[in-house]
C-alpha cells in the first residue's frame, strides 16, 4: 500500500516534470511561430506574450459558467456555447426529451441511450460502488422533494422521505448492452453531482489543441488547459467555506488538470437556524451532516473529481481521506470548522498557498 502510493506519487512527478517540459517546448514552440511570422510582415513583431485574452460567461446546467481563453481562434467560444447547449440538451433533468428525461420516464421499460449518456452513468456506477453509495446518481427522488433548484425552501416531511428512500439505489439501475439504460419504475437519476466534469471533460478536449490556455470554469468545476502567456500555471482559488462568496482559503497553482470543488455552501437554505444544503446523504434522505464543508479534487478526469468531490462531502473527512488514498487521488478537505486537510503528498505534486487558518 505504502509503496503504491509511493509509486503513484513517483509518476505523478515525473508527470508534472514532463508536463513543465511539454509546456516550455509549447512556450518555445510559440515563440518561434510568432518570431517566423513577424519576420515576413510589416506588422510589429509579436511576442510569446501576445496571445489574445478572450472571455466568456454563459448560464447552462443552472450554473454560471465562466471561459477564459488565450490565443483562441475566432468562433471557438462560440463552439463551447455549442457544446454546452448540445450538453445540456442531453443531460438536463428538467428539458423534455434529453436522455436523462427520457431514463426517468421510461417507467420500468429498457431505453438506448446517447454513448455519452452511457459512459457518465457507467462512470457514476463505479464511483457509486466504491464510495459505498454515497455518491448515488438515483438520488433524484431526493434532489426533487428538497428542490434547492427550485427555491421552494421547503423540508420535506417524514412520510416523504419514507416513500422516497427506498427509490435511492444505484444497484437497481441497470446498465446493459448497447447503450441501454433499465430502471424500475418510479426511480429516477439526477447527474448533478457528475455531469459539469464530463462536460468540462469534452470541452478542454475540445480546445486544447487550438489554444494556448485557458480554464474552463463551471460553477466550481474548473479545467486549466495548457498555460498561461507568460508561461505561468494557472493559479486556482479554492473558496473560504466560512468566508463570504469569492473569498478564497487557499490557492493551488496547476496546468493540464481540472480542480473540482464540492461544497455544502453552494446551494442551501435556512430555516429555524438551521442550513439545508444540496448534498444529500442517500441513506438518511438529509443533507450531508458530515464533517466536511467542502471537498476539492485535482485530477485530470473532471468527470471522476466531480464525482468523488460530492462523495467525499458524505463520506466526511477520515472515510473520504481514506478513499482518496487508497484510489491514488489527490485532494483538500476542509472541515466545517475551516481546518484544512490534503491528501498525502498533495503540496509536493502542487504548489499550494494557504490564505486563512482556522
Ligand atoms: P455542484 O452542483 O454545486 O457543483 P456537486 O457536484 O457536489 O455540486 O453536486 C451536487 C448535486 O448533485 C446536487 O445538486 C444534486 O443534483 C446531486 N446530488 C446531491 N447529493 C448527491 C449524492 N449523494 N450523490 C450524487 N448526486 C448527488
Ligand atoms: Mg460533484
Amino acid at each position: 500500500m505504502i509503496h503504491c502510493l509511493h509509486s503513484i506519487r513517483q509518476k505523478s512527478r515525473l508527470r508534472i516534470l514532463l508536463r513543465s517540459l511539454c509546456l516550455l517546448m509549447s512556450c518555445l514552440l510559440f515563440m518561434t511561430s510568432c518570431a517566423a511570422a513577424s519576420s515576413v510582415g510589416s506588422a510589429p513583431a509579436p511576442t510569446a506574450f501576445a496571445a489574445e485574452r478572450t472571455s466568456g460567461v454563459g448560464f447552462y446546467f443552472d450554473t454560471v459558467v465562466t471561459i477564459v481563453l488565450y490565443g483562441a481562434p475566432e468562433g471557438l467560444m462560440d463552439e463551447i456555447w455549442a457544446d454546452c447547449a448540445y450538453y445540456e440538451n442531453l443531460l438536463s433533468k428538467t428539458i423534455e426529451g434529453s436522455d436523462v428525461d427520457r431514463i426517468n420516464h421510461a417507467e420500468g421499460k429498457t431505453i438506448t441511450v446517447h454513448p455519452e449518456t452511457y459512459e457518465i452513468l457507467r462512470r457514476a456506477r463505479e464511483v457509486s460502488d466504491a464510495s459505498g453509495h454515497a455518491f448515488s446518481v438515483t438520488v433524484a427522488p431526493l434532489t426533487e422533494l428538497w428542490d434547492f433548484t427550485g427555491g421552494t425552501e421547503r423540508m420535506p416531511t417524514e412520510e416523504e422521505l419514507r416513500t422516497s428512500l427506498p427509490l435511492v439505489n444505484d444497484d437497481l439501475m441497470v446498465l446493459g448492452e448497447g447503450n441501454t439504460v433499465t430502471l424500475p419504475a418510479g426511480m429516477k437519476i439526477d447527474l448533478g453531482g457528475i455531469a459539469k466534469g464530463y462536460i468540462a471533460d469534452q470541452i478542454a478536449e475540445h480546445i486544447r489543441s487550438r489554444v494556448l490556455g485557458g480554464t474552463l470554469n463551471f460553477g466550481g468545476n474548473v479545467y486549466a488547459v495548457g498555460i498561461k502567456p507568460d508561461a505561468s500555471l494557472f493559479r486556482i482559488g479554492i473558496r473560504d467555506p466560512l468566508g463570504a462568496e469569492g473569498e478564497s482559503i487557499a490557492v493551488i497553482s496547476l496546468s493540464d488538470l481540472s480542480i473540482v470543488t464540492s461544497g455544502i455552501y453552494e446551494r442551501f437554505f435556512e430555516k429555524d437556524g438551521i442550513r439545508y444544503h444540496h448534498i444529500l446523504n442517500p441513506e438518511t434522505g438529509l443533507p450531508s451532516d458530515s464533517d466536511l464543508a467542502s471537498a476539492t479534487i485535482v485530477s485530470d478526469s473532471s468527470m471522476t473529481a466531480d464525482a468523488v468531490a460530492t462523495a467525499c462531502i458524505v463520506m466526511g473527512k477520515d472515510l473520504a481521506l481514506k478513499y482518496l488514498q487508497e484510489n491514488g487521488m489527490n485532494g483538500i478537505l476542509i472541515t466545517r470548522d475551516g481546518k484544512l486537510f490534503t491528501t498525502e503528498g498533495f503540496e509536493d505534486l502542487f504548489p499550494l498557498t494557504v490564505l486563512t487558518s482556522y
